[in-house]
């Protein structure tokens, strides 16, 4: 079959790999419908977080497909059943996963659908895989739903309305999103659902910060200056009651405490890269911030989230800006990373 494979920083290529098969009882395979590139995996293409994905592992954590073939304790799908499943590998059954935290599952070492272990876990930019665990991460799609409506559920649409629940935002509250790439979009989309009074978009990017506004934002581009003084001159200096940081950087996380307003709360999404960070503990502890962060269990949110995108209260197709072949990928992994081509979001077609 057709998968993105890693070779190198930089270095993604179309290759022919050997097709998963049902390994343990509890697998299934799915024939991958559609997949996208998320900027996780740009961080993998870039060899950033220290540790490089081995080499001809198959990329990618955000698919869906419909099932072809499954081992013989599958209970819960059946073959033909068009399924999405979230980005990370969890058994449903340990005492992370019973905890409703299955980015922890101990049985699968916190694995990730083409993460750095792509070696055993293939990644869905491919054009079947192998997923275990089928009954527990395996969830059945409407027929009347697009792959391009339900896909978003597998990771960003839940790791951003995540962001925007650990905000705790109330009505009428003021609320900052910074970054407008794909998870700051779609927790922007996912806060209008929180009844804030007013919403901003912080990023430097003029095409996502347009789209931001099409989801009911107010843009402040970090063009013209810091955007913590620029959310204090449009809060009458007090400053935002909700900061959502979708960004993943020291920057914008340093940005997002300075700018919350004293007693404010900030949520983190972003996938920090670097160890640690300097972080302004000072002016938190004496600003009485509350700060939220961690990885989505993007598991928990498909069934609940599910019904919002169907009646169009989400619309997370909205942000794809590009679909190509499968095989298109190396393009689509450079214009994404050069945000080129005013791109948003790159589908992939297997
Ligand atoms: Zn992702
Ligand atoms: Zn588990």
């Amino acid at each position: 079959m057709k998968a993105i494979t890693f070779h190198g920083v930089g270095d993604v290529r179309a290759q022919d790999v050997a097709e998963p098969k049902i390994v343990d009882p509890t697998d299934v395979v799915l024939k991958i419908t559609t997949s996208a590139v998320c900027g996780s995996d740009l961080h993998q293409y870039h060899g950033r977080g220290g540790v490089l994905v081995q080499t001809g592992a198959i990329m990618g954590h955000e698919f869906m497909g419909t099932v072809e073939d499954l081992g013989p304790a599958v209970r819960q799908v059946r073959r033909g059943d068009r399924v999405i499943v979230p980005f990370s590998v969890s058994c449903g059954q340990c005492e992370w996963c019973q905890r409703r935290l299955p980015t922890q599952c101990t049985t699968t070492g916190r694995a990730v659908f083409g993460g750095r272990f792509g070696h055993v876990w293939g990644g869905g930019q491919a054009q079947w895989i192998r997923v275990p665990f089928a009954d527990h991460l395996c969830e059945r799609v409407p027929a009347e739903m697009t792959d391009h409506d339900a896909i978003f559920l597998g990771d960003i649409l839940s790791t951003g309305y995540f962001c925007a629940e650990n905000g705790g935002i109330r009505p009428g509250d003021t609320v900052a999103v910074f970054g407008a790439g794909p998870v700051g979009l779609l927790a922007t989309q996912s806060a209008q659902l929180f009844g804030p009074a007013r919403l901003f978009a912080v990023d430097r990017v003029g095409y996502r910060l347009k789209l931001a506004e099409e989801f009911g934002a107010e843009p402040v581009s970090l063009d013209r200056g810091d955007p913590a003084e620029q959310l204090r001159a449009l809060t009458g200096g007090r400053g935002p009651d909700v900061v959502l940081e979708c960004v993943g950087h020291e920057t914008p996380f340093t940005q997002a405490i300075q700018a919350v307003r004293a007693g404010g709360t900030v949520a983190s999404v972003g996938v920090y890269v670097e160890p640690s960070l300097g972080f302004p503990a000072r002016e938190a502890f004496f600003k009485d911030l509350t700060l939220k962060m961690g990885i989505c269990n993007a598991r928990n949110y498909i069934v609940p989230l599910l019904p919002l995108v169907r009646v169009g209260k989400l619309k997370p197709s909205r942000i794809i800006t590009h679909t190509m072949a499968l095989g298109d990928a190396p393009k689509g992994y450079a214009i994404f990373d050069r945000k080129e081509d005013r791109a948003i979001k790159v589908m992939l077609r297997p």
